[in-house]
């Protein structure tokens, strides 16, 4: 490990096993002239196969101290942004570019930060083209999970409306150094260029979906009480007395536009009596 001794409080665990990099590299399957970053470079486990294989590469890194040792290897392919990630405006990287270059992100995530990191780059997503990130398994199975699933939560329903999302594979703990407590395994997720169920108003998918998942063992009836009437839950096609956790991102989406549409035909109708 190059004598360097990592640090908890960043979730530095760094990958030390070629057969896991390789098939990673293989899976991201990186162009030269394509635009990447890649979020926690550490000691370099992706960054320099990846170097290897595309002319530039940007990197988003808060520990100085590791900062300071990608810095020694004077490579002149290498942008490094000495930023937490959480705050970083990822725009930044398109700037001179062509309207339609779009960013591909990589990353062996520290795990106390990935969901909101997910969140924060799904703000960017019409910029992204896809993602490839090492996770806790168990976090990459709530993301992937199928509506009836123990699993299926605010999580999965949230990243399935902005993006495609894929398990790709299983990573065990001996494959870092040193290795962490929990199984990892790496996810793909791929921006939709339009969601497949629009939500009219995206903000209210977010809180309904909150709301519903709220408590995850009472019904829809219940959680939903304070933003739809039990009627208005059936009108749409569903039945109150299901758990959020048999809905599908189609039928989240049908509840939360609801109200837009309860607007849409009074305005209609208002329109027609013109
Ligand atoms: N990619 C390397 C290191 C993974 S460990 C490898 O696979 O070996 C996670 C890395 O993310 C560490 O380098 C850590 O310093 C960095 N990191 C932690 N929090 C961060 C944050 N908020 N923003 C950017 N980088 C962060």
């Amino acid at each position: 490990m190059q004598d360097y001794k990592t640090k908890k409080r960043f979730g530095q665990h760094f990958l030390n096993d070629h057969s896991v990099i390789e098939k990673l590299i293989y899976e991201i399957n990186p162009k030269p002239n394509e635009k990447i970053v890649e979020i926690g470079p550490g000691l370099g486990a992706l960054t320099f196969p990846l170097l290897d294989k595309i002319d530039s590469l940007n990197v988003v890194e808060i520990d100085r101290d590791v900062i300071a040792r990608l810095q020694q290897k004077n490579n002149p392919k290498l942008n490094i942004h000495g930023v937490d990630a959480l705050k970083f405006d990822f725009r930044t990287l398109l700037q001179d570019e062509s309207s339609d270059t779009k960013l591909r992100v990589v990353g062996n995530l520290p795990y106390n930060i990935s969901t909101p990191l997910i969140f924060h780059l799904l703000e960017y997503r019409h910029q992204i083209s896809d993602m490839h990130f090492m996770l806790q398994n168990e976090v990459v199975n709530r993301i992937t999970a199928d509506p009836g699933s123990k699993t299926f939560g605010r999580l999965s329903v949230m990243v399935q409306y902005f993006c495609n999302c894929e398990y790709l594979f299983f990573v065990g703990p001996e494959s870092f150094s040193p290795p962490p407590k929990v199984d990892s395994a790496i996810l793909k997720l791929t921006p939709w260029d339009k969601p497949p169920h629009q939500a009219n108003d995206e903000e209210h998918l977010s809180r309904l979906v909150a709301q519903a998942f709220s408590m995850r063992r009472k019904t829809l009836r219940n959680n939903l009480k304070k933003m739809l009437t039990a009627e208005q839950i059936e009108a749409a096609g569903i039945d109150p007395s299901l758990r959020a956790e048999s809905l599908s991102v189609k039928d989240f989406v049908t509840l939360s536009n609801i109200e837009s549409n309860i607007e849409s035909n009074i305005e209609s109708k208002n329109d027609s009596k013109k």
